[in-house]
């Protein structure tokens, strides 16, 4: 009888708890190492959508759907600048991960699926469930799922607050274990990196993705400040190889380290010389790249002193319209006092407006005139902006500068393949070593083609690296 595998995983998110899980039930021995005090890392912060085609969900809604379908769609809009076989890993691989959660506890209402990215079929799926309060919103579901699973297994150990900053290799190469920030030295048969993005390292920003580093102190991660890119350092020191370059940025006022990307219908950008130059209620996969090809890389939100009356107290919003309740900046409260601060600037003309912010105020005149008759006739003209429509009339005026600068995910990442085996520079598995979730590259290119598409990706691959650690397992 073959001995029990000892699996090390490095990172308790979506990825670590989902290859911790899968590890344990193929009979391993599991230590789960998470630097922070809690599990979750981003995945429970996160919204929890994940985004899947061919799946039960869709069919009880009536959408016919395909992981073909899904993989063109997604090539097209990366520019064919991924590897195929880790779409087609993930794309098959997240059908089957709606299933594997359902049995885990989380439910998946047809009802709440939405279009969650620039495609034309409802590919986003949003789970129900208990959050475990790890955190606001589905993400935490699907944490706090996974996690109760993990805690029912006894070959699963979960060690919070132990950093892994090392890993043990032997003569070969082969990486034989971990070390971690204490110095203790753990032997492993195999190790799994799910230590997430790198979000909250300027350096590694600086160097695979400068948009995120260009605006400033208007830069801020959503997600923990643990997420340090630990995983992409040890690959690499181990001869791994980085993929992938950008992420995702959602454009701010910067009033506070509170995510108020999710900008209200009632105002409207305009870029330095006063045009406005999309539909503001686009999609966040697209609409950061927009703003930044604008002069100066930036934009204005611009509204009037009627919308500004109309605005609650409560801080809340439901981006999608579905029950998800996330806190917002956009309150009265907040406005005025950021017009206080001179942060929103206000004008009694436009052309006073216009004097005050740097926008041309030509310009801001002659869209507010367009955008106005639009908005008497109840359509859009230039940029079929769809849901309400609000006049920019009532003086004073009011407008407040934008800028694609909240950190979402990041995209570069080890290059692994469809295993979920990290691959060095010669694009041979380095023995012993997996990788799965953000600290992986390759899925991603420039656009983010779709929300739900990083959870999903982490709970696959964080699956998948399980499975080729534990091949030959006892079962
Ligand atoms: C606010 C927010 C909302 C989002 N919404 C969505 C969404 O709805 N759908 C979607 O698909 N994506 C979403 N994303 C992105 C998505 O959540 C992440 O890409 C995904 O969950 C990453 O999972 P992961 O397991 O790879 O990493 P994480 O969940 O970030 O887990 C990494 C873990 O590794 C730990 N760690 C790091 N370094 C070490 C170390 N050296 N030793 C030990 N532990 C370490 C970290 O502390 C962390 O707990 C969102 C992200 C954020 C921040």
């Amino acid at each position: 009888m073959a001995a029990t595998r000892r699996i090390v995983v490095v990172g308790a998110g979506g990825a670590g708890l989902a290859a911790a899980l899968e590890a344990g039930r193929a009979g391993a021995e599991v230590i789960l190492l998470e630097t922070a005090e809690q599990v979750g890392g981003a995945t429970a912060r996160a919204g929890g959508v994940v985004y899947a085609a061919d799946t039960p969900v869709q069919k009880a809604r009536g959408v016919e759907d395909s992981v073909d379908e899904l993989i063109n769609y997604y090539m097209t809009v990366s520019r064919h600048e991924l590897e195929p076989r880790l779409l087609r890993a993930s794309a098959e691989g997240t059908r089957e991960v709606i299933g594997w959660l359902e049995e885990l506890g989380i439910t998946w209402e047809p009802d709440r699926l939405y279009i969650a990215g620039l495609e034309y079929k409802p590919r986003g799926h949003l789970p129900t469930g208990d959050t475990r309060g790890l955190g606001p919103a589905g993400g935490a579901m699907i944490v706090a799922a996974l996690l109760t699973a993990v805690e029912g297994r006894d070959n699963v150990e979960i060690r919070t607050g132990t950093r892994c900053t090392g890993l043990l290799t032997g003569d070969d190469g082969a990486v034989t274990g971990v070390r971690t920030e204490s110095g203790e030295e753990i032997a492993a048969d195999a190790v799994i990196l799910t230590t997430g993005g790198f979000g909250a390292a300027p350096d590694l920003l600086g160097e695979h993705w400068p948009e995120a580093v260009e605006h400033g102190d208007w830069h801020w991660y959503l997600g923990p400040d643990t997420n340090i890119g630990d995983g992409v350092r040890m690959g690499l020191a181990v001869g791994g190889e980085l993929r992938g370059y950008g992420g995702t940025l959602l454009e701010t006022p910067n009033f506070g380290r509170l995510n108020d990307a999710f900008t209200p219908p009632w105002v409207i950008y305009v870029n330095k010389n006063g045009h406005r130059f999309v539909d503001e209620t686009d999609t966040y996969c697209v609409m950061p790249h927009v703003i930044a090809k604008q002069p100066g890389g930036t934009c204005w939100a611009v509204f009037d002193e009627a919308a500004l009356r109309q605005v609650a107290d409560s801080g809340h919003v439901d981006p999608y319209g579905l029950g998800v309740d996330l806190e917002s900046n956009w309150t009265a409260a907040m406005l005025r006092k950021q017009i206080e601060a001179g942060v929103v600037k206000s004008g009694a003309t436009l052309a006073e407006l216009g004097e005050r912010t740097g926008i041309t105020a030509a310009g801001l005149e002659a869209t507010a005139e367009h955008w106005n008759a639009d908005v008497a006739r109840g359509h859009d003209t230039a940029f079929e902006k769809k849901g309400t429509l609000a006049p920019v009339s009532t003086a004073p005026f009011y407008a407040v500068e934008l800028r694609p600068a909240i950190i979402g995910i990041t995209f570069a990442g080890l290059r692994i393949d469809d295993e979920a085996r990290v691959l060095d520079t010669a694009g041979r598995p380095i023995p012993g070593l997996f990788a799965g979730g953000e600290v992986a590259g390759g899925l991603d290119a420039d656009v983010y083609a779709g929300g739900g598409t990083s959870i999903g990706n982490a709970l696959v691959f964080g699956r998948t690296a399980a499975r080729s650690a534990t091949a030959g397992a006892v079962q």
